[in-house]
């Protein structure tokens, strides 16, 4: 009898990724899950609004919402706070008060949020499948990998783990066992900086996960050239990399990226301004190299609120970020030209996960006295993650990027 093929060849599978089909089982310990015990309200409920409201109120002070910019209107208006995801975890740890963190946000942000927030305050992340493409496209075994392989070059030593924010918490436990740190959009350039200094003039970075943030960075703020960055694909043995392209790297990008972000293309900037008369073009890092260079203003999304927030009125703007974004700062400014940089629709659509049913499960839910979706980051990762995002928070205030 023939045997039936697996559906994605050995040699390719990402080590440590079982498939999980989705709608059908969970992974709770991955960026992924499917899990929603109990009844959740239907969409078309005309009282979720009404429900929310008041099992919020029932909770008061014991709850507090956090929205992520890039969450759905109708999540974001019970959230207590908005922000990215770092100001978001540090903002839950000012709030001590409160024992429950429901993070309308993806997976490893509440992560983070469980990681500087006190033991005694649970993080609830309403739908478990809402995860992250680009945090998952970096698994601690693929890096183990890598690093073995680097230490087998004789280069381990002078190399220095830099992981973005949007990572899993163990790839950030990582960075913090290994003498590297955290970094955000806002201070990937003080990070980097930091880190290529750690070892003098040998030092070499391996950027994790977003391999457009690392080398928008590199090449554009720190002056290294293309040819100093080398992409390790984790799917090819050795990451697709000889000993010698190695040695001569100055920086080592993860092969991972943004879905949403990757989506921008150089003719969007392009056929924007053959639309738009005056347009000004802000994206944002995780946008490809190409990209990046033909905007007028690449920054964080703080950055690029800030940015629409105090532009003239009657300025127009082409923004390349996610959709939910895009759309509430076009409807906050009503007197300025704000305009999608892509023609099609690009939400995020794992942080859409998070909708109104799954936010009024989630707070009914505990005030009902039943613990959901409660994220935990095991005591040693919590640890060696604080690590390093201790040493981002050491670093230098950078400079204003536009
Ligand atoms: S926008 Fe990109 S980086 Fe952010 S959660 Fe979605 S896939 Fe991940």
């Amino acid at each position: 009898m023939t045997a039936t093929p697996p559906l994605i060849a050995p040699a390719t599978r990402p080590a440590g990724l079982p498939l999980l089909v989705l709608g059908r089982g969970s992974d709770p310990a991955s960026e992924r899950g499917v899990d929603c015990p109990g009844s959740l309200p239907a969409a078309s409920d005309p009282d979720l609004v009404a429900r929310a409201t008041a099992a919020k109120a029932a909770l008061g002070e014991r709850v507090f919402v956090l929205g992520h910019h890039y969450q759905r209107d109708e999540v974001i208006q019970f959230a207590d706070v908005t922000g990215d995801s770092f100001k978001l975890a540090r903002d839950a740890a000012g709030r001590p008060e409160a024992e429950y963190i429901v993070f309308c946000g993806v997976h490893f942000m509440a992560e983070s949020a469980d990681i500087l927030t006190a033991a005694h305050q649970k993080v609830v992340l309403p739908d478990l499948a809402a995860g992250c493409s680009m945090a998952d496209m970096a698994r601690l075994a693929q890096v183990e990998d890598a690093w073995d392989a680097l230490t087998d070059a004789g280069l381990a030593d002078a190399v220095v783990p830099v992981t973005y924010m949007n990572s899993s918490a163990d790839i950030k436990a990582f960075c913090g066992r290994h003498g590297g740190a955290v970094c955000t959009s806002s201070n990937a350039e003080v990070a980097l900086e930091w880190a290529f200094s750690q070892h003098g003039a040998d030092t070499k970075v391996l950027f994790l996960p977003d391999q457009h943030l690392g080398r928008n960075t590199a090449v554009r703020q720190l002056g290294l050239s293309l040819d100093d960055c080398v992409v390790w694909n984790p799917l090819r043995p050795h990451g697709g990399l000889t000993p010698e392209q190695l040695q001569a790297a100055r920086i080592i990008l993860w092969k991972g990226h943004c879905s949403v972000h990757g989506r921008f293309t150089p003719e969007c900037v392009d056929d924007v301004r053959a639309r738009v008369p005056d347009v000004r073009v802000v994206v944002h890092p995780e946008c490809t190299y190409d990209v990046v260079t033909k905007a007028d203003l690449v920054g964080s999304t703080e950055f690029i609120i800030k940015t629409i927030d105090a532009a003239p009125a009657g300025s127009s703007w082409a923004v390349g970020t996610e959709l939910n974004l895009v759309q509430r700062l076009a409807t906050r400014h009503p007197d300025k030209n704000i305009v999608f940089l892509d023609k099609t629709v690009c939400y995020c659509s794992t942080m859409n996960r998070i909708d109104l049913p799954h936010l009024v499960w989630a707070l009914e839910s505990l005030v009902a006295g039943h613990e959901v979706n409660v994220i935990e980051v095991d005591s040693d990762t919590e640890a060696w993650a604080k690590v390093a995002l201790q040493r981002m928070l050491e670093l230098p205030a950078g400079p204003a990027r536009g």
